[in-house]
């Protein structure tokens, strides 16, 4: 349920309100926007009174939110969300390239993709370093020694970094390390995970996974929200279907669906969803169009020898011919590439 207040309400008209809420045993959620205050409230959908609120001075009226996600949803919070990481910001107007290897292999392979990044003024480097591969025979990631690599050249380019957690006993580990936690498509409902992320102090790039529907996906970033922790950036990364000409399906329709319901950012993930470097840059221009918040891209010096995901790695050229293409169609969309 949410409680609108009036243009002209007093601030201590939305405090009595926010008291009465927690009086009461809910739990509010104050969206301040350019016209309207508006006061969320969670709990037990059910038993949540809504006489008790009906004449509180302020309120203008009172909506059920039928989503069953609620602080992910635009009812909640009307404005797009704004994430800040460090110094940058992701969303509203933004569109944000996070590039990287899939996996960190060395320090001369991260080394060379950050100082290449750092070219270009990006400020964003992905790769992992704890790799959920669908076979146990594959690479599985460097791990903490490979997360230092990333850290180490992230930090001499001046870049944030962008790593997958695996599970929730990782977490502080690999908190020391990244600048936001990525949640892989196979753990997008690992609740464990959701709910220890919910209280770290960092932003969460939450992928949907393969099978997840976008109300499942916003669920989950729920899960997170619900432990406190509001700074989410969801990704679509293709889904699985009957097509098996690309590696999965690239839901573009995501992006206005999402952007409908919720005012979380959602990046596009061109490498996962196409599976063939071939089709990165048409896909990665479908996302600016799309309106979508940014990208999370696959690069790699030598594609041919990446110990994963090699095939739908760019080389360094072939990402500098995307920048370029990206930052003609932004400026016809008045948007940043950053
Ligand atoms: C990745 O980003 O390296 C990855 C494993 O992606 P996904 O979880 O989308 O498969
Ligand atoms: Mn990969």
């Amino acid at each position: 349920m949410i409680l609108i207040f009036s243009s002209d309400a007093k601030e201590k008209d939305v405090e009595n309100a926010v008291k009465k809420i927690e009086s009461l045993g809910f739990h509010p959620h104050l969206s301040r926007g350019a016209i309207r205050t508006i006061v969320g409230i969670t709990g037990d959908d059910r038993a949540i009174p809504e006489e008790e609120f009906n004449q509180l001075p302020g309120v203008e009226q009172i909506l059920h939110v039928l989503k069953p996600y609620k602080l992910a949803s635009r009812d909640f919070h009307p404005d797009d969300t704004l994430i800040k990481v460090n110094e940058e910001r992701i969303g509203r107007g933004n569109f944000t390239v996070i590039a990287g290897p899939c996996s960190i292999e060395s320090t001369e392979q991260v080394e060379t993709i950050a100082a290449y990044l750092e070219t270009f003024n990006l400020k964003f480097i992905r790769g992992g370093a704890f790799k959920p591969r669908s076979s146990p025979y594959s690479f599985q990631g460097l791990g903490e020694k490979g997360l230092k690599i990333l850290r180490d050249s992230a930090d001499r380019h001046g870049l944030a970094v962008v790593t997958e957690v695996l599970s929730a006993h990782e977490v502080e580990l690999v908190g020391n390390y990244t600048d936001i936690f990525q949640v892989g498509a196979r753990n997008m409902q690992n609740f464990a995970l959701l709910k220890a992320l919910g209280k770290a102090q960092k932003p969460i790039l939450l992928k949907r996974s393969m099978m997840g529907k976008i109300e499942e996906l916003l669920l989950s970033a729920e899960y997170i929200m619900k432990e406190g922790n509001e700074r989410i950036i969801l990704c679509e990364r293709g889904i699985r279907t009957f097509e098996t000409a690309t590696r999965n399906t690239l839901d573009i329709g995501a992006v206005p669906v999402i952007k409908r319901f919720s005012h979380l950012p959602v990046i596009i993930d061109p490498s996962h969803s196409m599976g063939d470097w071939h089709y990165i840059k048409s896909a990665s221009m479908a996302a600016i169009a799309s309106g979508a918040d940014g990208l999370i891209v696959e690069i790699h010096p030598d594609p041919l020898h990446a110990k994963s995901d090699g095939k739908q790695s760019l080389k360094l050229d072939n990402f500098k011919e995307l920048f370029e293409q990206l930052v003609k169609i932004s400026k016809v969309l008045k948007v940043k590439v950053c």
